[in-house]
């Protein structure tokens, strides 16, 4: 059985070559790329992927900017402790002063203010004594301390949002800022969410004693968002061969459809046979992990298929290895190593088997308070009752990884945690 970190490679790997190759032969490729409008609503840039390259219109700073609130002046005035200049005028955010600083003379200037000609340094206010019309400096003064010269921050032309970058806050405001509302980016890709059990209904039935909701679906939308896809629900399907065919073939028409339930060997999981009756590629459908062993990436009529394991811990463990990837590859986004951070194990663990396990835990940072030594994060694993136990996922942050190689761990143990997306 491959480990999580092969399948994960691999999923990249041929995501990646099979867009690559389909991207040569385009015959009836929906455009891959759309215009969002800052303007309208700045938040349907949040997290797409920018597939142009946002330049500076200008220079920026566009004119040599203060940084504090002082005096503007010339260096070699206040080379001498005590240097007493002549205030000319004031230069203020949005009003320039129209003039020049001449020998011994300076400007009263405000933080975002034009630097006026002829002056090379701003003296923050702390270190002057005004004295009617004049103020008195305290050296030293640094030619070009306290303003930002023209263009030192972009020139005019140069790129400040390179093409491929996820857009987050900051990216938005440097748009906005060089005067773009509108940007191209990628097509979100569009993933068919199936889910199949005969136990399932949906959320607006009243359930049996033995009905569950379907509440993949939604966990499985919302993963996909917070990934970078586009959600299209496809709702439940029975365990019935026919109908899964029906189904499958119908989700196949999104750019990726994600299953969820009847992967394992169980006598009414048929996933993995209609996916082959349907002409499949079966790349993997079992990895060492728990939960999630049973999990299937196939490639169907030219689309990435995944199967994941119908118990809801299993399917939002197994899409952050394995789909989120996919989804990004298909987005346009360079995918990156999966996202742990260390934190230090709050407990002794000595988990079993030869697989590497995901366990809900709760990262937490004790208050200490010695600044110069902040704590470390420590991890806790919560008590579970298993793959079905969402609840315990909820109670948590993330999720703890123990390696298959070192399933032994002794409390203070350094070891790797998988962020839940959106948690933090
Ligand atoms: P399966 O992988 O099909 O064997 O499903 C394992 C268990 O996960 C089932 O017995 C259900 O209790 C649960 N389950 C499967 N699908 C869903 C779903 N869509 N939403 C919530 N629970 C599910
Ligand atoms: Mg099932």
């Amino acid at each position: 059985m491959i480990s999580f970190e092969t399948a994960r490679a691999k999923v990249i790997e041929i995501v990646t070559a099979r867009i690559r190759a389909s991207a040569t032969d385009k015959t009836t490729e929906t455009p891959s790329t759309e215009t969002i409008d800052l303007a309208r609503d700045p938040s349907r840039g949040l997290r797409r992927i920018l597939s142009e390259e946002i330049l500076a219109d200008r220079n920026y700073p566009p004119f040599d900017r203060s940084i504090r609130d002082g005096f503007a002046l010339r260096s070699a005035d206040a080379a001498e402790p005590g240097a007493r200049l002549r205030v000319i005028g004031e230069s203020r955010a949005g009003v320039a002063f129209d003039g020049t600083v001449g020998a011994g003379e300076c400007v009263h200037i405000l933080t975002g203010a034009p630097v006026p000609r002829g002056a090379n340094a701003v003296v923050m206010h702390e270190y002057t004594r005004t004295e009617g019309d004049f103020v008195v400096v305290e050296p030293p003064v640094r030619a070009g301390q306290h303003f930002v010269l023209a263009g030192a921050e972009a020139r005019v032309g140069e790129v400040v949002v390179p093409q491929g970058t996820r857009l987050s806050y900051a990216e938005l405001a440097v748009a906005a800022e060089v005067g773009r509302a509108q940007l191209e980016v990628n097509r979100r890709p569009r993933v068919a969410i199936l889910s199949t059990g005969d136990e399932l209904i949906t959320l607006s039935e009243k359930p049996g004693p033995f009905q569950i909701r379907n509440s993949n679906n939604i966990s499985l939308a919302a993963q996909v968002t917070l990934a970078g896809g586009e959600p299209v629900l496809a709702g439940n399907v029975p365990d019935n061969v026919a109908t899964l065919r029906k189904r499958i073939t119908q989700g196949l028409d999104s750019d990726m459809l994600v299953l969820s339930g009847g992967v394992s060997a169980g006598k009414y999981d048929f996933v993995e046979q209609v996916l082959l009756d349907l002409g499949a590629e079966i790349l993997f459908d079992a990895v060492a992990i728990r939960p999630g062993k049973p999990v299937v990436f196939a490639w169907c009529r030219g689309k990435p298929v995944f199967g994941l394991p119908g118990n809801p811990v299993s399917t939002m463990v197994t899409f952050e290895l394995f789909v989120a990837p996919a989804i990004e590859v298909l987005g346009g986004y360079a995918p990156r190593p999966l996202p742990f951070f260390k934190a230090k194990l709050a407990h002794p663990l000595d988990e079993k088997g030869t697989v590497a396990h995901f366990l809900p835990a709760r990262v937490s940072w004790p208050a200490e308070a010695n600044a110069d030594d902040p704590p470390a994060p420590t991890a806790e694993v919560l008590l579970w009752e298993g793959s079905g136990d969402i609840g315990a996922v909820v109670r948590g942050n993330c999720f703890l990884v123990v390696h298959a190689s070192r399933l032994k761990l002794a409390a203070g143990d350094w070891v790797d945690v998988l962020v839940r997306r959106g948690t933090f």
